[in-house]
């Protein structure tokens, strides 16, 4: 008897969403079935030089793919009342458009989380690839076609490949969103007004990134609150977001400055630059030192417009599969773009898992259990998140007498915490292999 061919599965982008898929694919041992490739616009696989929270569900699925002994090493660990198993899981909120700024809520998240570089979580990824998956680089996806017989993809530099199964992980540009979306709706992929109807919205929001040797903050102000634990200074339409990485090493800042009448505009410029400091750091006077320092200080500043995309019918069809930031892209803040990505990756995996173990090659039953679990999941992401940014800079409707600066009252302040400590309850408050089990039940 003849083994049937290989499903060719392709993914076009290897960030944190593709790169988990091909982590959990290889942890499935899926080899037997699958010829997996993953196409990369990159020349070489990068992140961007910043760090980022993988909170309680996505530190479900880094158990599950058996990746938690590498993280290990990588989470900083953090004063917390809950004891050396909960690093990085405490949060401090402070008031801060005022020079004399002071902590007003103290949260403790449970479940655990880790703050690292991105780069290191990037390296941890790569190294659970196993070798049946091969990555092409510089293979800039600009269209695909389906047929009877498969889909073909089109790459910049002119090449093509093919595949039975394509996963769009390209991020919040994605071409495969632009593509998936003109096909549905019968629109030829490359007019104007496929990329109009697949474009994504600016948030209104404009972010600083940036890295700190601690050493630098440290000789300013030992006791420093962000060289401990992760902290967010808040004021009124801005705020800025500092924690530990690489073992104390090094601070991650990430000043924002919001305009809400810009929400759902469309960008006008770039979404990533350079900005110097005079761009930005006008906007902190008046803070408070600990802040200052943090904005004195930062260098190599990249500017960001945090763009989200509009919500989608479905992030599936019987052969395309819409992962990560290419369905979903939100607000950062409740940390948990990257970690819908995971949790995209790992039920991907699973379904495809489960059904071909079935020895069925059915990819529909697969695409109604994906839609059907991980798209509601996301928006609950999507507009939690958004909630928690417009509560964290005092632009809820009880804040609306709150000017810039003005003082507020502390009962008021420890309302606020405690609002913003709920928002936070989403990322841990149900476990991911849960949802798992419900996606699982459906084939
Ligand atoms: C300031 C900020 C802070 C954040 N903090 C957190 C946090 O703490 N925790 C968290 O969970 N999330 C955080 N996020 C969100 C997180 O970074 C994203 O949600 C996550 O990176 C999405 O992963 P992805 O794989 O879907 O997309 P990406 O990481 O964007 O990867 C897409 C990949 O596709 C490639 N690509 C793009 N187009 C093509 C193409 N046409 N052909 C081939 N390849 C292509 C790109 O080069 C890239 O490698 C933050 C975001 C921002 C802006």
């Amino acid at each position: 008897m003849s083994t049937p061919q290989k499903l060719r599965l392709a993914i076009v982008g290897g960030g944190i969403g593709g790169l988990t898929l091909a982590v959990a694919l290889s942890h499935l041992n899926l080899d037997e079935f699958l010829q997996v490739d993953i196409y990369e616009s990159a020349f070489k696989l990068n992140q961007v030089g910043a760090g980022i929270g993988v909170l309680a569900r996505a530190m479900e699925i880094v158990e599950d793919l058996g990746m938690a002994g590498d993280f290990e090493p990588l989470m900083t660990p953090v004063e917390s009342p809950l004891g050396a198993q909960s690093p990085g899981s405490r949060f401090y909120f402070r008031k801060s458009d005022e020079r004399n700024g002071f902590p007003f809520f103290d949260m403790i998240m449970p479940g655990g989380s880790a703050m690292c570089h991105r780069a290191d979580l990037q390296a941890i990824l790569l190294s659970h690839v196993s070798s049946f998956i091969k990555c092409h680089l510089n293979r800039r996806l600009v269209n695909y076609k389906e047929s009877k017989e498969g889909i073909e993809l089109e790459f910049k530099n002119g090449e093509t490949a093919s595949c039975d199964i394509l996963v769009g992980a390209d991020g919040i540009n994605s071409v495969v969103r632009k593509v998936f979306l003109a096909n549905k709706q019968g629109l030829d992929s490359s007019s104007e007004e496929a990329a109009m109807n697949s474009a994504p919205v600016w948030s209104g929001i404009s972010v600083y990134r940036g890295l700190i040797d601690s050493e630098v903050i440290r000789r300013e102000l030992p006791n420093h609150t962000a060289l401990s634990s992760p902290t967010l200074y808040c004021g009124k339409n801005k705020h800025i977001v500092a924690f530990p990485i690489s073992q104390g090493k090094i601070i991650n800042i990430v000043p924002f400055v919001t305009d809400l009448e810009k929400e759902g505009s469309r960008l006008h410029g770039p979404a990533t630059e350079e900005a110097n400091l005079q761009d930005f750091a006008h906007f902190y006077a008046g803070w408070e030192d600990e802040a200052q320092c943090l904005i004195k200080n930062m260098s190599n500043v990249s500017r960001w417009a945090i763009q989200t995309v509009k919500p989608l019918d479905t992030h599936s069809t019987d052969r395309v599969f819409l992962l990560g930031d290419a369905a979903h892209a939100m607000t950062p803040h409740l940390g948990s773009g990257a970690g819908q990505a995971i949790e995209d990756a790992y039920v991907f995996a699973n379904l495809l898992d489960k059904l071909l173990r079935q020895g069925s090659r059915d990819i529909q039953r697969i695409s109604n259990a994906y839609t059907a679990i991980r798209r509601p999941i996301a928006r609950s992401f999507v507009d939690a998140s958004r909630d928690q940014g417009i509560r964290l800079e005092f632009n809820a409707p009880e804040f609306d007498d709150i000017k810039e600066g003005d003082a507020i009252a502390p009962e008021r302040l420890r309302e606020l915490g405690k609002s913003l400590e709920k928002g936070f309850e989403l990322p841990r408050k149900c476990s991911v292999r849960d949802d798992l089990q419900r996606a699982l039940d459906m084939l």
